[in-house]
């Protein structure tokens, strides 16, 4: 995949959670608790798995697009 940013080819990995899987939101946390109608990011892990979601990054310009 090419950069839509610089046009250089972009790696391919995931970005990995630690036991639960990361959130976007267009809101920040009001103390610390989690708002609704966010997005997840890659399902929870279990005991054998870790909570991922498809990357690619792009070295030179440092911008990663996420497939959710
Ligand atoms: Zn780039």
């Amino acid at each position: 995949m090419k950069c839509p940013y610089c046009n250089e080819e972009m790696i391919q990995g995931y970005i990995y959670g630690d036991r639960y899987a990361l959130k976007w939101s267009s809101q920040k946390l009001i103390l610390g608790t989690w708002v609704q109608n966010g997005i997840k990011l890659g399902n929870s892990g279990d005991i054998f798995s870790r909570p991922r979601v498809e990357t690619y990054s792009c070295v030179s310009c440092k911008k990663m697009i996420i497939s959710y």
